[in-house]
């Protein structure tokens, strides 16, 4: 526990931290990949050249500055963050290179502010959050080399299938280059995997959740491509994965990680939401319910564009027809003229689930949402209206940080 004096001088900097906090963080990252460049490709680059990593280091650090009296209230996106760090490994040796820069950014931002009682504050502040952060993270990759067909690090994997699912979403199938087993996961986590990106001539990270159950003798993941428009360019590792990956490829892959899992232990019914590609660690959870003969009831509500980007929409709806416990329940935001006959949806619009029907809200419910952070936003704000306590409403967003929402 930091002594009362020090947690005092980093409270006094939240409102500088409020004012400033983006500028600090831009001004670090610039720092850190000018002297250590090495550290770039282990760092996502979309999202630095989006600037929302900045945003959710900015929103990290005034969070932690907040809490100080008590860090503890921050351990579910610590938690979050530990997973995160793992998939891209990140490692011990890594802190004190990030906490030399991040001091260092303090006293060249805040100037004659940052007196060395301040900075020393700081050090000590950041010295505690590194050590939660590393005994988090050294949990979390003894456990993944303990788990059958685990390891630590990144593993070559073979891409063994390349499937179309929609004109944006493709599915890869992933298997061991190694010839050895497939790891066991939970239904909700994602792996990472790091491809060379020729635009900017290094390795990147990036995350997906895996999209079928456990117990196959693959990964699959699925990803949409994210193209380029009018005010931002096309996804770097998404456009390589589709454009450049075909089938016998070798990608790097981390092993499975994060805690947006399904319970396993309720026996609860289970509402699925989703927008877009959020979709996919519902899939996972759906097909392994339905491997275990589950008797829950099960909602699987999702919401897209169109027809056109509609993923899995057979799969889903064989499902649904199979088997009696699921329900369900697809808007399309514009459906395209093609669409008007199609069963594959039944609302025109965005999901609005405080007008759904009560079939699909079940008060004693587990509630799995994942998509974009406005529409999850959105989501969470209505079933809270509806009277479902955060305990049940489980999420997960495919974005930078954990602090944003
Ligand atoms: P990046 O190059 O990282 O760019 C990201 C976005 O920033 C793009 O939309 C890009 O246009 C925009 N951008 C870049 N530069 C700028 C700029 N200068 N100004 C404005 N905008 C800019 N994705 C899936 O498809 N399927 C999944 O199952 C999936 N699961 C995920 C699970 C988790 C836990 C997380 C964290 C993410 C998941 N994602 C998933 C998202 C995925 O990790 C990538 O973020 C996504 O594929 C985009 O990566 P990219 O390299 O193509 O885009």
């Amino acid at each position: 526990m930091l002594n009362i004096n020090t947690r005092n001088l980093v409270k006094a900097t939240v409102p500088v931290l409020k004012e400033h906090g983006v500028a600090l963080t831009r001004h670090f990252y610039a720092r850190m990949f000018l002297h250590n460049p090495e550290l770039k490709p282990v760092f996502n680059q979309g999202n630095q050249q989006s600037g929302s990593q900045q945003q959710a280091l900015a929103m990290a650090v005034l969070a932690y500055a907040e809490h100080i009296d008590d860090p503890s209230v921050l351990m579910p996106v610590l938690t979050l963050v530990a997973n995160k760090h793992v998939s891209v490994g990140i490692r011990a040796e890594h802190y004190p290179v990030v906490g030399m820069h991040l001091l260092a950014s303090i006293k060249e931002v805040l100037g004659d502010a940052a007196s060395d009682e301040l900075l020393a504050a700081w050090a000590a502040a950041y010295g505690q959050l590194a050590d939660i952060l590393i005994a988090q993270e050294s949990a979390i990759y003894a456990k993944a080399a303990m788990t059958s067909g685990g390891w630590t690090g990144w593993r070559g994997f073979i891409v063994s299938k390349k499937v179309v699912e929609s004109e944006e979403i493709t599915s890869f199938y992933l298997q061991p280059a190694d010839g050895g087993s497939v790891p066991d996961y939970k239904p909700g986590q994602y792996i990472s995997v790091k491809v060379f990106v020729p635009e900017l001539g290094m390795m990147q990270p990036r995350q997906y959740s895996l999209s079928c159950a456990p117990g196959q003798a693959y990964l699959r993941i699925s990803v949409k491509r994210e193209a380029a428009m009018a005010t931002k360019p096309a996804g770097l590792v998404s456009n390589v994965l589709h454009r450049d990956c075909h089938e016998g490829a070798l990608i790097d892959v981390a092993p499975p990680m994060g805690d947006y899992v399904l319970h396993e232990d309720r026996d609860t019914p289970v509402v699925l939401i989703s927008a877009g590609v959020g979709v996919t660690p519902k899939l996972a959870m759906l097909e392994h319910l339905l491997k275990q003969n589950t008797r829950r009831k099960i909602r699987f509500v999702h919401a897209c564009r169109h027809g056109g980007v509609h993923a899995f929409k057979q799969q889903v709806r064989e499902l649904s027809e199979q088997y009696g416990q699921i329900k369900s329940l697809t808007y399309y935001e514009v459906p395209r003229a093609e669409d008007l006959q199609s069963i594959d949806y039944d609302q025109q619009g965005r999901l609005d689930l405080q007008t759904v029907a009560s079939d699909f809200i079940l008060p004693e419910a587990d509630y799995y949402i994942c998509g974009p952070r406005p529409f999850m936003q959105a989501q969470i704000a209505s079933l809270q209206s509806l009277g479902i306590t955060s305990a049940r409403i489980h999420k997960e967003a495919f974005g930078s940080g954990g602090f944003a929402h």
